[in-house]
């Protein structure tokens, strides 16, 4: 199965999904959009109150720092792949509970195999621990750490700087960090 089909795939399973109690309440799922081969992969946490009414990832205010932010980067938000940890809005904006993420995480494992992303970009707190439990996002935002060939990039959430002002400007930085990483990975 070529990456379109299986990500097409992978859409239609979280559609029926009721792995966790999250399906009870959600509008619709967000499984994630963008090309089946996109060098960059961005992941958030779980999709608001937009998403779960659109059915698509950051839509709402977020979406629209998260725009901003991948411009300064150089990237366009149709070049990437942009999907969350959890593909149903917990209740509230609550953050995902660690048995919903562990849940919904071998859908995210399948997409990732797929795309085979270059870069993958972990937006906040949850995505980085879901990578790498017990680490710190104050200590390794905004540079490349290597697995399995593969890079990953943690920052703080772009919904963040809507509540602390002073993230914007280290928001803005880590992005044109991610820039100048891809220039180099670009060769
Ligand atoms: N915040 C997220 O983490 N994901 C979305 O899709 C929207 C807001």
């Amino acid at each position: 199965m070529n990456a379109e089909d299986g990500l097409v795939a992978i859409a239609r399973e979280v559609g029926a999904c009721t792995r966790c109690p999250l399906y009870e309440s959600r509008t619709r799922v967000v499984p994630g959009e963008g090309p089946s081969d996109a060098r960059v992969l961005i992941i958030g946490e779980g999709p608001g109150y937009n998403e779960d009414r659109e059915g698509r990832p950051f839509v709402g205010a977020a979406g629209q720092n998260l725009q901003a932010l991948l411009t300064l980067a150089g990237l366009k938000r149709e070049g990437v792949f942009i999907t969350n940890i959890v593909k149903c809005r917990p209740p509230g904006n609550r953050r995902p509970a660690k048995s919903e993420a562990d849940e919904c995480y071998p859908y995210l494992r399948r997409q990732i195999e797929l795309i085979n992303p270059e870069v993958v970009v972990l937006l906040g707190d949850t995505a980085l621990k879901q990578f790498f439990p017990g680490s710190s996002l104050g200590e390794m935002h905004g540079r490349p750490v290597t697995r399995s060939g593969r890079s990953y990039f943690p920052t703080y959430h772009p919904a963040s700087m809507i509540y602390n002002r002073t993230l914007k400007a280290v928001l803005d930085e880590d992005f044109a960090a991610l820039g100048r990483l891809l220039l180099a990975l670009a060769g």
